[in-house]
């Protein structure tokens, strides 16, 4: 996987600038093309989106991503499912496993990581872009118009929806239809 799917950040440091913004975007809208942008090849965006398909306590890791994605914008309080999600995106290293070891008659304690768990870089990352939209570092809305259900990084401070499409839509039902 290339570099930018395997960041892995402090929680206390600030958002690098190189910090995927739109990639939970992208995710959240099923636009998983756009992640060449992150110049992702094609195989990929394929190996991400089956990651994502996997299961997680039952649940697809895209549900339970979009899922919470919904608390983050609306910024509900999160979950013990989401906060147990978290601490696996933000954690640097697996667990650190300490167990006792003996060797000519001494014992002594080693000191290991734990194996994977079966998350992996670009899951962690999307998790931890819910992090960050929701500490409010992230900034996303959901599309205003009826019929969509997108997210997007606004460009500016008033846009209400996700694209060109949609405002010309609204605009044309608010003021063609009557
Ligand atoms: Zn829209």
């Amino acid at each position: 996987m290339s570099g930018v799917l395997s960041t892995l950040l402090d929680p206390f440091a600030e958002l690098p600038s190189n910090f995927p913004r739109e990639i939970g975007v992208f995710v959240y809208n099923a636009d998983f093309d756009y992640l060449e942008k992150y110049s992702l090849s094609t195989e990929d965006i394929r190996h991400f989106q089956e990651e994502l398909s996997k299961t997680h306590e039952g649940k697809t890791w895209y549900s339970v991503f979009t899922r919470m994605t919904d608390r983050a914008i609306e910024g509900k309080k999160s979950t013990q499912g989401d906060k147990k999600v978290l601490r696996v995106a933000f954690l640097r290293y697996e667990d650190y496993m300490v167990s006792d070891n003996q060797e000519n008659n001494r014992w002594f304690p080693v000191v290991s990581t734990k194996a994977a768990r079966g998350i992996s870089g670009s899951i962690r990352l999307v998790f931890q872009w819910v992090y960050y939209v929701w500490r409010g570092t992230i900034k996303i809305r959901r599309c205003k118009a009826k019929d969509c259900d997108r997210i997007f990084n606004p460009v500016r401070s008033d846009q209400e929806y996700c694209s060109k499409r949609c405002a010309k839509r609204v605009w044309a039902q608010t003021y063609l239809e009557r």
